[in-house]
């Protein structure tokens, strides 16, 4: 495991969050307990800290921190929760979910940042994570029903198929809109009285793409 790093930065990392708006104090203590350096490679941990998206293998992105912190808060998850993640890139994000939720599957279509992230989740004792090789956009029904779904990859429009896997009163954040451009934080909630769409914030993502990754 990575050595803590030097206090300044963390404090900057914190507080950095706060300033932009973050203010659920379990969302901040995970951001806080889960170290960030060790979902990147060697070579930019010292940027792991800044408020920035990094690139890891397989041509994909570790996600801004605020934007991981944002979504986050934006689920509002209690600890009973089951939970959807589509799109596991480093691992990072689902680390976060882990320590807020009963249970976290994540779908990656890359075999190789699945594998990786399945190992770093267990150096860390996320034992409540599943990382599974799979496609977002074909999730079966036998896969049961979920309290919160997490989206980390730019659909252009939410799976009719994925929002059939929230249980009652579940919530879906995705970003959706173009694969070249901005896309808007969609946040999808199966009430009562039927399903609720709310547009969050502007952001930007790789896109999702179907079918599970023909390399590796
Ligand atoms: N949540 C990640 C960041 C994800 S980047 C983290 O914390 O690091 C988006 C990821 O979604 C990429 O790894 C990409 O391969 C994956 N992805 C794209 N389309 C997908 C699909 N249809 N099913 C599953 N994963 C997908």
């Amino acid at each position: 495991m990575p050595a803590a790093p030097p206090p300044p930065e963390k404090m900057m990392f914190q507080l950095s969050l706060r300033r932009r708006g973050i203010s659920d104090q379990a969302v901040l203590r995970a951001m806080d307990e889960v170290p960030r350096d060790a979902f990147v490679e060697p070579e930019l941990r010292d940027e792991a800290w800044r408020d920035t998206a990094l690139p890891i293998a397989c041509g994909q992105t570790i996600s801004q921190p605020f934007v991981v912190a944002y979504m986050t808060e934006q689920l509002q998850l209690r600890p009973e929760h089951r939970v959807l993640e589509i799109g596991t890139g480093s691992g990072y994000q689902a680390a976060i979910l882990s320590r807020l939720s009963r249970s976290v599957l994540t779908l990656e279509r890359f075999k190789t940042l699945a594998e990786r992230a399945r190992a770093r989740l267990s150096a860390l004792h996320c034992d409540n994570v599943e990382v599974v090789v799979g496609d977002g956009f074909a999730v079966p029904a036998s896969a049961g029903l979920f309290d919160r779904i997490m989206v980390t990859a730019a659909m252009e429009a939410v799976p009719e198929t994925l929002i059939a896997r929230l249980d009652r009163d579940g919530v879906l954040i995705a970003p959706v809109g173009p694969r070249d451009g901005t896309q808007t934080l969609l946040r999808i909630r199966n009430a009562p009285g039927g399903i609720e769409r709310k547009e969050l914030v502007a952001v930007r993502f790789v896109p999702a793409l179907p079918g599970l990754a023909r390399e590796l």
